[in-house]
């Protein structure tokens, strides 16, 4: 049997006034998606366990079989891997956001969805700045993602490092960013490297090219998401299966190292609507070749909902199932041995432009599922099914079992 998870990141949302009521996967048109609900079964659960944050690491973690509970320690640990970056015992791995910030305001936790080239030049700049002064390396990730490794000293143990309170700059979009400046036993050290990092940046040539084009600078690091290294049972081990994971976002490449999955780079995967999707599913495909499971992270409906635009999120969706669910089940209908399970990993609401907790829908189909009774995909028809899977990671360790799923 091969396996496909089809990951929709954060297109999950409530029923907005704008779209009449519905929400906006219910407002797209979205054939495909339907035919997964069609021809197997749709229903809703819970990728967030209660209590934890609702981020995309917590939530792809439960939909690759993990349970956050027993697994989770940070994302910027699990970014880490991805890069390649080994942590020692006395080390913290720190997401590192270049953003935009403007009179005290979060403008933009992208920095105008920098490029990863301009992003390049400034964090090495900043590497080559900030080392000099604090126990920090920085590595260059994609687009606005990055990653600082901050190692324990005589100031600060890695306790303190791992336990900060550092708030996601995407939850405060719009908002004054003081009052969610870095606080616990390791504040003083985290806010002295934003302003050290704000003065490296003011003058750099990539923000005085981006101003004079019209762009937001990069203003500042924002370092938060941190975390210990992490270690999860590999996928053969613990499912049986081999497989290959395809995203633009080194989180879910690093849950991908971590569970000994090979994580495939795809030209042009950039996170964004303008991803190439063609690509993606041909490397995904390509994959199943030789390995069992694929796992394929679409990264723009959650963006878009950050952005707060529900054309644009509409539009992530649609492409989303024109161009990475059309294509897959076409070939899962030639294969006839394929199981597919569409899913986000969490909400990202429209209204506060952030993620959510609670139950999303999924739908699934493929040999040994039993048709259900839903017409479509959606919130909605989720709900009207009656299907409800608390613990979110039962659904992927259900779905990878050989035997016949019944719910
Ligand atoms: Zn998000």
């Amino acid at each position: 049997m091969k396996y496909i998870i089809l990951l929709g990141d954060g297109m999950a949302d409530h029923p907005l006034d704008a779209c009449q009521g519905r929400t906006p996967i219910e407002a797209a048109h979205t054939p495909n998606m339907d035919r997964v609900a069609r021809m197997g079964v749709t229903g809703l659960f819970c990728p967030i366990p209660e209590g934890m944050p609702p981020g995309s690491d917590v939530g792809n973690l439960s939909l690759f079989g993990y349970d956050p509970r027993v697994s989770f320690s940070g994302r910027a640990a699990i970014e880490a891997a991805s890069q390649g970056i080994t942590l020692a015992a006395d080390e913290v791995a720190f997401r590192c956001n270049l953003v935009t910030l403007s009179d005290g305001v979060m403008k933009d936790f992208t920095a105008g969805h920098i490029t990863t080239e301009e992003a390049s030049e400034l964090i090495h700049h900043l590497d080559k700045e900030l080392s000099a002064s604090f126990p920090i390396r920085l590595h260059c990730g994609v687009s606005y993602r990055h990653t600082g490794i901050l190692k324990a000293d005589s100031g600060c143990t890695v306790e303190d490092l791992a336990q900060a309170v550092c708030e996601p700059p995407h939850n405060i979009t719009g908002q004054s960013f003081e009052p969610f400046l870095p606080q616990g036993a390791a504040a003083d050290l985290l806010i002295a490297l934003m302003q050290a990092s704000q003065k490296a940046l003011q003058e750099h040539p990539v923000n005085v090219a981006r101003i004079a084009s019209g762009k937001l600078p990069a203003v500042s690091l924002w370092p938060w998401g941190q975390g210990r290294a992490l270690t999860l049972e590999s996928y053969r081990d613990r499912f049986g299966v081999s497989g290959a994971v395809i995203s633009a976002v080194d989180l879910v490449k690093g849950i991908g190292v971590c569970a000994g999955l090979e994580v495939l780079h795809v030209e042009g995967a950039t996170g964004w609507i303008d991803t190439n999707y063609a690509g993606k599913v041909a490397a995904a495909l390509n994959a199943l070749e030789e390995h069992d499971f694929v796992y394929l992270h679409v990264e723009a409906p959650d963006e878009a909902a950050h952005q707060g635009s529900i054309p644009l999120k509409i539009q992530a969706i649609e492409d989303f199932d024109a161009k990475v669910v059309a294509p897959v089940i076409a070939y899962a209908a030639d294969r006839k041995d394929c199981r597919i399970l569409v899913a986000p990993d969490h909400f990202t609401l429209i209204s506060t432009k952030t993620h959510a907790s609670g139950a999303v829908p999924f739908a699934l189909c493929g040999p040994g599922i039993q048709p259900g009774e839903s017409a479509a995909y959606g919130e909605g028809a989720a709900l009207s099914s009656g299907i409800m899977i608390p613990d979110g990671h039962r659904l992927t360790v259900d779905f990878l079992k050989e035997e016949t799923l019944s719910f």
